[in-house]
């Protein structure tokens, strides 16, 4: 690493050897000038601590900052990404999709008949059963270019750049079997007796004219005929 005292120390050689060499006219000059030379080296000793501290203090502010960052990203419950970062990717990836003429595939998914789970088995419980559903949500889709989010409440948001839609409709029914095969109970006598999902998918290629809330809006009103036909389904 380079010494960027290293001028300065070059300095104190100099100096040093002067007094080696006995340069000066009096023991008096000699003395001022060994005084003088002990000052500078404190002073050079002070400026490399101070040099040192201020890097330490910066590594750890760039550690804290990265560790804030992924904090306001991050729903406090889920771990999932929070809705606030979902907008700005969803941003960036509607201008690419808008770039490149690709299409954006988005997925709403709503957990079925939440309310009465948390009337039954209580608001603590729901908790720890959406936690559930967010890991399970999550681990179906990792290894597919798709960004998930808690969009709010009970509701989850899946982003996929350049989907098609069987892609789509395929981790669809993927998220709803892995979820299937988690046995949550569920509060009320489905079919099944389980916790399910309902969703809805919306896909489409952004172009300049095209409105960022069309997607979304897709999407939901997708999510809205899975309830309206039963739930535990998926519509597109
Ligand atoms: P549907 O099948 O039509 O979606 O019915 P639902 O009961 O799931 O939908 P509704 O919108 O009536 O209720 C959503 C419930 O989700 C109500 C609310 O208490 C619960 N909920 C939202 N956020 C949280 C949370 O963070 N923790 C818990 N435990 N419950 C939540
Ligand atoms: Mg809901
Ligand atoms: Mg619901």
């Amino acid at each position: 690493m380079e010494d960027i005292f290293e001028s300065e120390y070059k300095v104190v050689l100099e100096a040093e050897n002067l007094i080696q060499a006995k340069v000066f006219a009096s023991a008096k000059d000699e003395d001022h000038y060994k005084n003088l030379l002990h000052s500078y080296k404190r002073l050079l000793r002070q400026m490399r601590t101070m040099v040192r501290m201020s890097d330490i203090m910066q590594s750890k502010l760039n550690t804290m900052s990265g560790e804030l960052e992924k904090l306001s990203q991050t729903d406090a419950l889920t771990g999932l990404y929070n809705r606030r970062f979902f907008n700005e990717i969803y941003q960036k990836e509607w201008q690419s999709a808008t770039d490149r003429g690709t299409a954006l595939g988005t997925m709403m998914i709503d957990i079925d008949y939440f309310k009465i789970y948390n009337d039954t088995f209580g608001h603590l419980a729901g908790d720890v059963c959406l936690q559930k559903i967010a890991d399970s949500i999550a681990g179906t889709v990792k290894d597919n270019d798709a960004f998930v989010a808690r969009f709010g409440g009970e509701e989850f948001i899946l982003l996929m750049p350049d989907a098609d839609l069987e892609k789509c409709t395929g981790i669809a029914q993927r998220i709803m079997d892995d979820l299937a095969a988690l046995n949550i109970p569920g509060a009320i006598k489905t079919p099944d007796g389980k916790i399910t999902v309902s969703i809805g998918i919306g896909m489409m290629s952004p172009t300049m004219d095209s409105k960022l809330e069309t997607l979304v809006n897709m999407a939901d009103q997708a999510l809205y005929r899975a309830k309206k036909d039963g739930r535990n389904c998926w519509r597109i």
